[in-house]
């Protein structure tokens, strides 16, 4: 893909640990370990002072170690090497399935109606808790940075329900104080603005250009007349063909009907079964520049490019060719939640800067309060989670990591029993625990093979969760006066490997203080979806999962500094000098699968959702998890919690 060397990229510096677990024994997918190997050196890892998650780098999300004993399962070879489970003799009032936000809300949920004393267990495969909700945490030099490894903020599509709002509310967050942390003019202040990338491999050259909100630059503080100046400089400077260039005009300056005589409900009914590039190509009938231009830009949202997203969500999202439509502003029948525009949800955003770690981090606090010190939702940020306490025999309430629920069934007919029964794998032995409820709040896919008593439809419909698979990628740089001389602080990059680069949001809270001057390190967050375009949505994010697995981190990191060189480079940018630690936070079950008027067509029609029969409670097991409500957010992970708590019997 470049004529750099290994050595002009830096691939031999020797950066803060990288995975070499991944790099060695990951290549083909093929050549891991099998899941009784992994770990089985040390039964109890968080025990140790060393054991601190948030710091490690190299690939982390979904690491090596965390998805063995799952896909072990999934290929009917777990059972082989498992042996008779041990039993721990451990009665609990709740076991919970998933250590994500879902999970944890549940177990705080759980905990007000059945008392503090109520004994919960939280089981997650992953060494660290919060689910997707993942703490990066960087020194580079003496500066401390934090990054965001998945959940990026409190936002959502609708406004948070009244659930959801007062368990933000109880742990401390004061949304509408959010103002005050984040430095909102620090990069405009500077002179930096959101700019497009131009690869040669799609678009015949290498090239950095101002890029306008509208063609996916994203910043929301342009001014529509601003906007108008920048496509200008835009039309000048960008790479694409004479003919595009016009089409672009066009489709920015042309108000037309491009579906004359068709009322808005029928123009809606026919974007909602075309693709948005099909709008562009076959309606409007713009350059293919055009569309290559705007492939990738509702990726962040759908983990899909416009070759997947219903023209009519593209309206939603105000992309251009709709102006002369004269569509009525009421959502159309099978529009994405994400696409229907609403005020009130706007303005309830809050970026931590890990992210929505610090919720997960909260709920850990009120869960466990030995294990995170502190009593606000700002001395939280900077606190370090005490990891040997979150499993303590004196703790009514128990995290454990590393460890794979496997097993999970009713003690007798799941009508009349009076117990469930979880077993679980965990460093290379498989143990049982028993409960008098079960909350699966983990992975939708994962159930139908873990819990094989659920009714055939049920298992169906779980297992039609599809996941949206994801990067995010967070790069320590010593400096970024390279942003500075090419005077921008995020890219959009149609055709590259990341589609998405951006210095962190400037927030500093809690004592924590985020780089505000060019000379000093800050992180870099870079995103990937990687999707197959041309497929339809499921399909593509199977391949993209199956891509995720079968890269290795020293491929990643070789993209990662070859993206950046290539970006940065006349800026001064040195990939083997200016970066000091990467992690990739690869999440290849990622996004839940929001529904999709191209290829859903219960969607559009009506009727039962498949996330309405897959949530169902069965007997002595209730299940949430976000991929209960199919919706992406934070606040639904929350809302399924709420739900399942409420339907477990007494
Ligand atoms: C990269 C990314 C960015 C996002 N950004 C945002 C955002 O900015 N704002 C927002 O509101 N939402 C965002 N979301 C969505 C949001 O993170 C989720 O909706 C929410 O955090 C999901 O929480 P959850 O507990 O339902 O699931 P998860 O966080 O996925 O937690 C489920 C846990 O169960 C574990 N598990 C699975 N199987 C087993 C098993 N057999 N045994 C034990 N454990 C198991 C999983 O490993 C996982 O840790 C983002 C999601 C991703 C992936």
């Amino acid at each position: 893909m470049s004529d750099l060397s290994d050595r002009e990229l830096g691939m031999h510096r020797n950066i803060t640990r990288r995975d070499f677990l991944n790099g060695v024994a990951v290549t083909a997918g093929a050549a891991m370990l099998p899941w009784h190997l992994l770990a089985a050196a040390d039964n109890d890892p968080e025990k140790s002072p060393d054991y601190y998650p948030p710091a490690l780098t190299g690939l982390r999300g979904s690491h090596p170690g965390s998805f063995d004993a799952a896909h072990s399962l999934r290929d009917g070879t777990f059972w082989d090497a498992a042996g008779t489970p041990q039993d721990t003799g451990e009665a609990y009032d709740l076991i919970i399935v998933g250590g994500g936000i879902s999970g944890l809300s549940a177990a705080h949920f759980y905990r007000k109606l059945a008392g503090a004393n109520a004994r919960v267990l939280i089981l997650d495969n992953h060494d660290d808790f919060g689910g997707h909700a993942k703490r990066n945490e960087f020194r580079v030099g003496n500066a401390f940075r934090l990054g965001f490894g998945g959940t990026f903020s409190i936002e959502s599509p609708a406004p948070y329900s009244k659930e959801a709002r007062g368990l933000i509310d109880e742990l401390g967050i004061d949304v509408a104080s959010y103002p005050k942390y984040h430095d909102a003019k620090l990069y405009r202040s500077l002179g930096l603005r959101s700019k497009i990338f131009f690869d040669k491999e799609t678009f015949g050259t290498d090239r950095l250009v101002v890029g306008p909100a509208s063609l996916g630059g994203g910043e929301k503080d342009y001014s529509a007349s601003d906007d108008l100046e920048t496509l200008k400089q835009f039309l000048a400077e960008a790479p694409l063909a004479a003919q595009a260039k016009s089409d672009l005009e066009r489709l920015h300056h042309e108000a037309k009907d491009y579906l004359p005589g068709l009322s808005s409900t029928e123009k809606k009914a026919k974007l909602a079964r075309m693709s948005y590039a099909t709008f562009l190509r076959d309606v409007v009938k713009v350059h293919e520049d055009v569309v290559k231009l705007y492939q990738a830009v509702p990726q962040p949202l759908f983990g899909l490019g416009i070759d997947a997203v219903p023209a009519q969500d593209a309206w939603g999202f105000d992309l251009p060719g709709f102006e002369g439509m004269n569509l009525d502003p009421a959502p159309g029948k099978g529009m994405n939640r994400d696409a229907i525009p609403n005020e009130e949800a706007e303005k309830y955003f809050f970026h931590f800067p890990d992210g929505n770690a610090t919720i997960a981090r909260l709920l850990v606090r009120k869960l466990i309060p030995d294990a995170i010190a502190g009593n606000s939702a700002t001395d939280v940020v900077l606190a370090r989670a005490n990891y040997a306490k979150l499993d303590s025999p004196a703790s009514p309430v128990k995290i454990r990591l590393n460890s794979t629920a496997v097993r999970v069934k009713h003690v007798g007919d799941a009508a009349g029993a009076k117990e469930v029964e979880v077993a679980y794998a965990r460093g290379g032995k498989v143990y049982t625990a028993r409960a008098k409820n079960c909350i699966l709040a983990c992975w939708h896919v994962v159930i139908p093979y873990i819990c094989e008593e659920l009714p055939q439809k049920q298992r169906d419909a779980l297992a039609s969760a599809q996941k949206v698979p994801l990067l995010y990628t967070n790069v320590a740089l010593r400096n970024w006066t390279s942003f500075q001389k090419l005077n921008t602080n995020a890219v959009y990059a149609p055709g590259c490997y990341h589609t998405r680069i951006g210095l962190d949001l400037a927030v500093s809270i809690g004592g924590y203080e985020c780089a505000r001057k060019s000379e000093e390190p800050i992180l870099v967050h870079m995103m990937k979806t990687p999707c197959k375009p041309g497929r339809p949505s499921r399909e593509q994010h199977t391949a993209g999962r199956i891509e995720l697995f079968n890269t290795t981190f020293e491929t990643m990191e070789r993209k990662i500094r070859e993206q950046l060189t290539r970006t940065l480079g006349a800026g001064g940018f040195d990939a083997a000098r200016d970066i000091a630690a990467i992690t990739v936070n690869r999440w290849p079950h990622g996004y839940a699968y929001e529904y999709n008027s191209l290829f859903d067509s219960f969607w559009v029609e009506g009727g039962e959702t498949p996330c309405e029969v897959a949530r169902k409670t069965f007997g002595r097991i209730a299940i949430a998890n976000a991929d209960a409500g199919a919706y992406a957010y934070t606040d639904e992970a929350i809302n399924q919690a709420w739900r399942a708590v409420g339907e477990l019997k007494s």
